[in-house]
């Protein structure tokens, strides 16, 4: 039985995404800590894949039967939602406008001509720079672009950054929480804690609401990468709750139950300080697992820190969310020129 039996999902996805075993890490950092990665970057053939996805599948059986022709979305310059928005459109069909902000306060030749909005060009979306800043709330440009395919003659279906705020957005993360109770029966362990970045909030949400359903809602550890944690937490808190109901878990989500780390954030939003690419690089020569300086880079100095300083109890078994990302290194070749 699943919470989420009752909705439609259009498959994007290969299915149960792999957990795999970290030794080497668990061996550099040294902490007493088990650590593991569920690999929901390698969870699709479709232009690399990543956390959209799963998201995105159960909202585009909505945008199909709404009759739409085009997905309007938003992000950074280098968003990796605008890229699984512009997949999922050529994919099922469909057009795809993605407006691309200037969220990351970060100058790199070709920022804006490689990595995820070249993937996001190549597969036909049509992107369009604008020179707002970092916003994970709805934004008069998505409104905008919204208009401006309604007259044009399309039917448009809007996706709000990060597929978040969207009635469906928290689902998929819902199914994670499931498949990895149903990945726990076959390896015969349960995992102590998940970590997991956050941003705009729908992976983690939709984790709590379904790792609630198994009363270990607490044990999803978010590092926030926005910067703006206030606003992310309250984002998260709404769809939460959202979620919460629409699934019919019952209950309302505690406070206690959610736990959001802003330490790792820093300097900003999109820019790395030496700590996240220290961890960048240490899981990347340990174990050949590529993170990138905007989100994942951030969850894995957290946890390597979090590691380090005590806050899981030795033995414990720590799982890793890697939700993708691994495109936007391209927009940051200078930090990383010497490795
Ligand atoms: C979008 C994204 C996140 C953050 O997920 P939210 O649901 O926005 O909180 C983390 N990592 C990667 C690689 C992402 O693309």
């Amino acid at each position: 039985m699943s919470l989420l039996d009752k909705f439609e999902r259009y498959p994007l996805t290969f299915g149960k995404t792999a957990i795999e075993h970290l030794p080497r890490l668990t061996e550099a950092v040294g902490a007493g800590v088990e650590f593991y990665a569920k690999r929901e970057d390698c969870n699709s053939g479709l232009a690399f894949g990543g956390n959209k996805l799963r998201k995105l599948e159960y909202i585009v059986p909505d945008a199909i039967a709404s009759g739409a022709d085009t997905l309007v979305s938003i992000g950074g310059v280098q968003s990796n939602h605008t890229r699984m928005v512009a997949a999922t459109a050529a994919k099922i069909g469909m057009k795809a406008v993605v407006i691309q902000e200037k969220w990351v306060p970060h100058y790199d030749a070709v920022y804006d001509r490689v990595g995820n909005i070249m993937l996001t060009r190549l597969m036909g979306a049509d992107s369009r720079l604008v020179e707002e800043g970092f916003d994970i709330g709805i934004r008069k440009s998505w409104e905008d672009a919204i208009q401006s395919v309604k007259n044009a003659g399309g039917k448009p279906y809007a996706i709000p950054a990060g597929a978040s705020v969207h009635k469906f957005g928290g689902l998929g993360y819902v199914g994670f929480a499931e498949e990895v109770a149903e990945q726990e029966a076959e390896l015969g362990f349960k995992f102590d804690y998940i970590v997991v970045c956050v941003v705009t909030g729908s992976t983690q949400g939709g984790m709590i609401v379904g790792f609630a359903a198994q009363d270990r809602a607490d044990r999803v550890i978010g590092i926030d990468a926005s910067g703006t944690v206030e606003q992310t937490r309250a984002q998260l808190r709404e769809i939460v709750d959202n979620t919460a109901d629409l699934v019919g878990l019952g209950r309302k989500i505690r406070e206690d139950e959610i736990h959001i780390n802003p330490d790792y954030a820093y300097p900003a939003y999109g820019v790395p300080s030496e700590e996240t690419n220290d961890a960048i690089r240490l899981a990347a020569k340990t174990e050949a697992m590529i993170t990138d300086p905007v989100y994942e880079g951030k969850s894995m100095q957290g946890m390597i820190d979090l590691a380090k300083k005590g806050f899981f109890p030795k033995g414990s078994r720590v799982l890793y969310a890697h939700l993708g990302g691994a495109p936007a290194l391209n927009g940051y070749s200078y930090y990383y020129k010497d490795g």
